[in-house]
């Protein structure tokens, strides 16, 4: 089985990250796209909401695609999110899958500095996708870890999370910039600063 996996800190999850599954999953034929939640990502601050409605607004979004699934092992193991120890984790759970990575091209430049990545590149394949404002240039990378990053072509979104906590908080429209299912969850619990109200 081909399983692509979509990590990130998903606050909120948003088109893009949807687009980018997508992509990967329809130019490489994965048979399964699994969303996972970091709980601390290495290079980040702790995240904006809580990591339960982090992960509850993959869970709503992702079950409406017959081939997304959320894979929540970062988020209940907490502490920092280190890949190469839930990849590990994962061959020994699932010998048989062919695993797939998924990142942006925002991501693709400090691929040199993850935990274990010469690890990592024997284990996956890297699947990078285009993101405005960031080339995507495999030639700045180590050869061992170029090798082992392919590319899908998908329609070029510029949003990001941060984008849409300012936007929320500004009192700005989010709506069809997520997905519906994170629009309403935003809604009815009032994150990010939006006047909570009743789902009706
Ligand atoms: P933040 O602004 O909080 O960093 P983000 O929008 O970058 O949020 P992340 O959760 O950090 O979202 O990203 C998860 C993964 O999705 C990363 O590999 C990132 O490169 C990729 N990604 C995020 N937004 C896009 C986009 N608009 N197009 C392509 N890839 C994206
Ligand atoms: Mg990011």
């Amino acid at each position: 089985m081909k399983v692509g996996i979509m990590g990130g800190t998903f606050d909120p999850l948003h088109m893009g990250h949807m687009l980018a599954a997508e992509a990967a999953r329809d130019t490489y034929s994965l048979d399964e796209v699994w969303f996972m939640p970091s709980h601390i990502p290495p290079h980040k601050h702790e995240a904006g909401v809580s990591s339960e409605d982090r992960l509850a607004m993959v869970q709503e979004a992702v079950q409406a695609h017959e081939s997304f699934r959320t894979l929540d092992w970062e988020i209940s193991r907490g502490g920092v999110s280190y890949t190469i120890q839930t990849v590990r984790k994962l061959q020994q759970e699932f010998p048989h899958l062919e695993l797939y990575f998924i990142i942006g091209a925002d991501m693709v430049q400090y691929l040199p500095k993850w935990e274990e990545i010469e690890e990592l590149v024997q284990r996956l394949t890297f699947i990078g996708v285009g993101r405005p404002g960031t080339k995507l240039d495999l030639a700045v990378l180590p050869e061992n870890i170029a090798e082992k990053i392919v590319l899908a072509d998908m329609p070029q979104v510029d949003i990001s999370s941060t984008m849409l906590r300012e936007r929320a908080a500004e009192g700005k429209s989010i709506r069809y910039m997520v997905p519906e299912a994170v629009f309403n969850y935003v809604h009815r619990s009032g994150l990010y600063g939006v006047q909570p109200r009743s789902a009706d």
